[in-house]
C-alpha cells in the first residue's frame, strides 16, 4: 500500500512535534516516534516516487528502526534530513502532477495536492481518514458525524465574509461586518449588576484603531471562575482573530456585540485549497473538537462530492430555479461568493421543507384511502333543533367552516381537519355541529381539553345547550369522584351517554366506548402524539376535529401538521370592542391600579398577571404569591383577592374561579394558568406585569379574558425593559387585535417557540430552514410536493427520491407530535 498525501499531514506534525519536545522519542496513540516513522517508511513510497528516491525512501524505515538508540545530535539531524527529503520529494510529485505554476494567478497559493478523490467515498467511516483518526473520529462522532456524507451534510452555521472587511476605524452602527486585527485584551467576568450574567470582552486592534467585541451568556453555568478563565484562553494576547457581527453603538464607544469570533490560525494559512473562497464557514461545534479540524476535514471530504446523487427530478429543479444539490454542498461550506452561497441556501433549505411536506401529503392521501369511518348526515333533527335554539347569527366564517366539517363528516374517510380561530371567534360553536352530526347519527363524541378549567368551561356550555335538546354529556377529569366516574364508565360501553368532555382522563384505559365516532381535541398542541393517539384508538378510525386558540401563522401549520386540512375561522362575532391595550413603565403602574379602582367601583372585575410564583433569587419577577400579599394588604384593602397558580390543587383553583365567576373576588391574581381557562365576561381589566417575558401570542390570549362582555375592557402591559426590542414588541399588541398578525410578529422577534409557547413545539429540527426568512421556499416546496405526490402518491416513478425522502422524514418526524 502506498502512502498519501494524508498521511504525510500527520506525519509532518509528528516530526515538528518530536522536534519540539527536545527529540525524546515521544509515545503517541500507539506508537513511539521513532516506531512510528519505521513504520511509515516500511510503506510504498508514493506513486511517481523517481527510482533514485525510493532507496533513501527505504533507507529512512532502517534509521528509524534504530532511532532510540541514538545520541541527540544524531536524531537531530535524522529528522532534519528526513523533512529536507519529504519537501523536495513532495515538490517533485507536485510539479509532476499540476499544470506549470506560471498559469497560476500569483495571489492563489498553489493546492496542495490532494488525496485522490475517488479513493473517498461518501459511506467511509470519518475515522478511516488520516486528518481523523480515531480519537477524533471519537470526537466527531459525538456531532453525529460518523461518515463521510454526515459531514459533507453538516453545515455551517454561520460564515465570517472576507468581502465585508472593513477596517476598525471605518466602522459604521448598523452595518454588519468581519474585521482581523490581532487580540489585545481579553477579560471575562460576572456582571457587577446581574450575578447571573457573564460578560466577556475582547479588545482587538487593527491598524486604523481599535473595537470592543462583548458576548453575553446568562447561568450559573458561566459566571463559574473556571469557565470564565477557559474563555480567556480561547484568545491568547497577540493571536490574530477574524470577527463578524452588527456594529453596535453604546456610550463607550462602537462595539460589535456577540459576533462570530474565529482565530485565524493555521486553517487559513496552510490549508491554502482553490475551494476555500474569501467566505470562511463557521461549524456548530462541541468541546474537544476545534473548527479548523472540520474545515480540513470536509475540505478533503469534497473529493467524494460526485458520488453524491441528486434525488430532485430536474425538472422540478429547473422549474422551481433550484442548483444541483453537489453543488449547493460545495457552496454551503466554501462559497466563492455570496450569490453561490444564496444559491446553494436555496437550494438546501428547499429540500428540508420539500421532503417533509411529501411525507405529509402522503400520509395525508393514504389517511384518504381508509374508508372504514362512519358517515354522519349532516341534515338531521338534532342539527335543525340547534340551529332553532342558537342565541344568536353564526358569523360567515363560522358558517364556512361548520360546512367544510360538516362535508368531512358526511364520509367513510376519516377527517383530520384542525380549526383555527382567534380567541372568542367561536370554535365551540363548530365543535357542537361537529358533535351533533355524530349523535344524531348514532355515535358517541369525546371532547378532550388540555387543562381542567378549560374542560370544565366546554362542559359547562354544553350542558346549558345539551339540556335543551335533552341529551346528556358528562364530565371526566381527575378529580371526579370514583362513584361517579363508575357511572360514566358504564353509560359510555352501553351507549347511553353520547358526548363526553374532559381532560386527559379522557385516555385511561377504563373508559371505554360503545361506538366513538368523532374526538375533538382543543388546543391540540398542547397534547404529545400517545395522548392523541390513545384516545383516537378508542374507537374505529374516528372523525378528528381540532382546535387551536392560537393561531399559527402558515409556514409553522405547514410544518407543523401539513398532513391536516385546515379551517380557519378569521373573524369575530359582531359587537366585539377592540379592547384598549397600553404599555406602562413601572412608575405608571399607579394610573393602571386607578383604573382598576374606577372599573370595579362601576361593578367590574380586573385581572393581574404575573409571569411566575415565587421571587426566583436574582430575576427581577415580581412574583404572584407575594404579590397577592402586598396588593391586598396595601393597594386594594377594602376589595376581596383571589390567588391562582400552577402549584394549586385543582380543587383550590375551582374555588378561586367560581369566587370570581360569582364575583365574591373582584380582583384575581395569576399566573398564566389562567390563559387558556376562563371566560367571565364581567370582568374588563388585564394587567400583566413583567410583559416582556411573555411571547405575543401569549399576551395576546391573556388579553382575550377581556372584552368578552358589553363593556369596554382594557389591557395595560406593564414593562420596565429598556431594550427598544422589547418595547417595539409590545407595541405591536397597542396597535393590533388580530391574532395572526400578533402570532405572525411574533414569530419574527422570537421565533417559533414563543408563537407555539413552552411546551415541547414538537417543530423539526431543520438544519438551516428557517420558518421567519423562508417562508417563500416553503410555499414553493409545498406546491412541488403537492405535484409530486397527486402524480404519483407512493414515488414509484422515483426510487432515489423515495429513498431519499425514507431518510428524511424518519430523521424530521422523530421530534414531531403528529405520528
Ligand atoms: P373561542 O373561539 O375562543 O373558543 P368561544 O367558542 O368560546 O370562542 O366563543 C366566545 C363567545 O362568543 C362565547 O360566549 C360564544 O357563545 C360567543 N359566540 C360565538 N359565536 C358567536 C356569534 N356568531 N355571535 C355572537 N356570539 C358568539
Ligand atoms: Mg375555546
Amino acid at each position: 500500500m502506498s502512502t498519501e498525501l494524508s498521511d504525510w499531514i500527520r506525519l509532518d506534525k509528528s516530526l515538528s512535534i518530536e522536534a519540539e519536545s527536545g527529540y525524546t522519542n515521544l509515545q503517541g496513540n500507539q506508537y513511539r516516534f521513532g516506531e512510528f516513522l519505521c513504520l511509515f517508511f516500511g510503506k510504498t513510497p508514493p506513486l511517481g516516487t523517481p527510482a533514485s528516491d525510493r532507496s533513501r525512501w527505504q533507507s529512512f524505515a532502517v534509521k528509524y528502526a534504530q532511532y532510540p538508540q541514538l545520541s541527540l545530535s544524531q536524531r537531530r539531524s535524522l529528522i532534519s534530513n528526513t523533512r529536507q527529503f519529504l519537501h523536495e520529494l513532495k515538490l517533485s510529485l507536485e510539479t509532476a502532477s499540476e499544470p506549470p505554476p506560471s498559469k497560476l494567478p500569483r495571489t492563489v497559493p498553489i493546492p496542495r495536492k490532494q488525496a485522490d478523490p475517488r479513493k473517498i467515498t461518501l459511506e467511509q467511516s470519518l475515522s478511516t481518514l488520516a486528518e481523523v483518526g480515531y480519537k477524533k473520529g471519537e470526537l466527531l462522532k459525538r456531532l453525529g458525524l460518523f461518515t463521510v456524507k454526515d459531514i459533507l451534510f453538516y453545515y455551517p452555521r454561520d460564515y465570517i465574509d472576507y468581502a465585508r472587511q472593513m477596517r476598525i476605524s471605518h466602522l459604521n452602527p448598523g452595518e454588519t461586518v468581519t474585521i482581523v486585527g490581532s487580540v489585545r485584551k481579553c477579560n471575562c467576568f460576572t456582571s457587577p449588576k446581574n450575578k447571573k450574567l457573564s460578560i466577556f470582552e475582547l479588545i482587538v486592534q487593527d491598524n486604523s484603531g481599535q473595537i470592543k467585541l462583548n458576548r453575553f451568556f446568562t447561568g450559573t453555568r458561566f459566571t463559574n471562575r473556571s469557565w470564565q478563565e477557559k474563555q480567556k484562553l480561547l484568545y491568547p494576547l497577540g493571536s490574530i482573530i477574524a470577527a463578524s457581527g452588527l456594529v453596535k453603538k453604546s456610550k463607550y464607544g462602537v462595539t460589535l456585540d456577540n459576533p462570530e469570533i474565529e482565530v485565524l490560525d493555521s486553517f487559513v494559512t496552510n490549508i491554502a485549497s482553490p475551494k476555500v473562497g474569501r467566505i470562511l464557514p463557521i461549524y456548530p461545534l462541541k468541546e474537544g473538537i476545534d473548527a479548523d479540524l472540520i474545515r480540513k476535514v470536509i475540505v478533503s471530504c469534497l473529493g467524494a462530492i460526485e458520488q453524491i446523487r441528486d434525488p430532485l427530478p430536474v425538472a422540478l429543479r429547473n422549474q422551481y430555479g433550484l442548483i444541483k444539490l453537489k453543488e449547493a454542498i460545495t457552496n454551503i461550506h466554501f462559497p466563492q461568493t455570496t450569490d453561490l452561497l444564496t444559491h446553494a441556501r436555496r437550494r438546501l433549505v428547499f429540500d428540508e421543507f420539500f421532503y417533509l411536506q411529501v411525507g405529509f401529503l402522503q400520509r395525508r392521501q393514504e389517511q384518504k384511502q381508509i374508508k372504514n369511518s362512519a358517515i354522519f348526515v349532516p341534515e338531521g333533527k338534532l342539527i335543525e333543533d340547534f340551529n332553532k335554539l342558537l342565541p344568536f347569527t353564526l358569523t360567515n366564517a363560522q358558517k364556512r367552516v361548520i360546512n367544510e366539517v360538516l362535508e368531512d363528516l358526511n364520509s367513510s374517510t376519516p377527517m383530520n381537519r384542525l380549526v383555527q380561530g382567534d380567541v372568542g371567534a367561536g370554535k365551540t360553536i363548530v365543535a357542537v355541529f361537529s358533535i351533533l352530526a355524530a349523535i344524531q347519527s348514532g355515535y358517541q363524541a369525546a371532547l378532550m381539553a388540555p387543562t381542567e378549567v378549560l374542560a370544565k368551561q366546554h362542559y359547562r356550555k354544553l350542558v346549558s345547550w345539551f339540556n335543551l335538546l335533552y341529551l346528556p354529556v358528562e364530565l371526566l377529569t381527575g378529580s371526579t369522584r370514583i362513584a361517579k366516574k363508575r357511572e360514566i364508565y358504564s353509560q359510555l360501553k352501553t351507549g347511553e351517554l353520547p358526548l363526553l368532555v374532559g381532560t386527559h382522563a379522557l385516555i385511561q384505559d377504563k373508559v371505554i366506548f360503545q361506538r366513538l365516532g368523532l374526538v375533538v381535541i382543543d388546543e391540540q398542541h398542547r397534547f404529545g402524539v400517545h395522548q392523541r393517539a390513545k384516545l383516537l384508538a378508542k374507537g374505529r378510525s374516528p372523525h378528528v376535529l381540532t382546535m387551536t386558540a392560537t393561531p399559527i401563522p402558515r409556514t409553522l401549520s405547514l410544518t407543523l401538521h401539513g398532513d391536516l386540512d385546515v379551517s380557519q375561522i378569521n373573524e369575530l362575532p359582531p359587537g366585539r370592542q377592540p379592547i384598549q391595550t397600553t404599555v406602562l413603565i413601572s412608575k405608571e403602574r399607579t394610573k393602571a391600579y386607578n383604573l382598576i379602582r374606577r372599573e370595579v367601583a362601576q361593578g367590574r372585575q380586573a385581572y393581574i398577571i404575573f409571569p411566575m410564583i415565587e421571587e426566583s433569587e436574582n430575576l427581577d419577577i415580581r412574583a404572584a404569591v407575594e404579590e397577592h400579599k402586598k396588593i391586598s394588604e396595601t393597594i386594594f384593602p377594602k376589595l376581596n383577592i383571589g390567588l391562582l397558580h400552577g402549584r394549586m390543587s385543582s380543587v383550590e383553583k375551582d374555588e378561586v374561579l367560581t369566587n370570581f365567576r360569582d364575583d365574591k373576588n373582584q380582583i384575581i391574581i395569576s399566573t398564566t394558568v389562567i390563559e387558556v381557562g376562563v371566560d367571565v365576561p364581567n370582568a374588563t381589566v388585564m394587567l400583566i406585569e413583567n410583559a416582556e417575558r411573555f411571547g405575543l401570542s401569549q399576551l395576546h390570549q391573556l388579553r382575550g379574558r377581556v372584552g368578552r362582555g358589553s363593556h369596554k375592557s382594557y389591557c395595560l402591559l406593564i414593562s420596565n425593559s429598556k431594550t427598544p426590542d422589547a418595547r417595539q414588541r409590545l407595541s405591536v399588541l397597542e396597535q393590533s387585535q388580530d391574532g395572526f398578525f400578533i402570532s405572525e410578529m411574533d414569530l419574527r422577534f422570537r421565533g417559533p417557540g414563543s408563537v407555539l409557547g413552552t411546551r415541547q413545539s414538537g417543530l423539526p429540527d431543520f438544519a438551516l430552514a428557517s420558518l421567519v426568512e423562508d417562508q417563500e421556499i416553503l410555499g414553493l416546496a409545498r406546491t412541488a410536493a403537492e405535484k409530486i405526490v397527486i402524480a404519483d402518491n407512493h414515488l414509484g416513478g422515483m426510487p432515489s427520491l423515495k429513498k431519499e425522502l425514507e431518510q428524511r422524514y424518519q430523521k424530521l418526524m422523530g421530534v414531531n407530535i403528529l405520528t
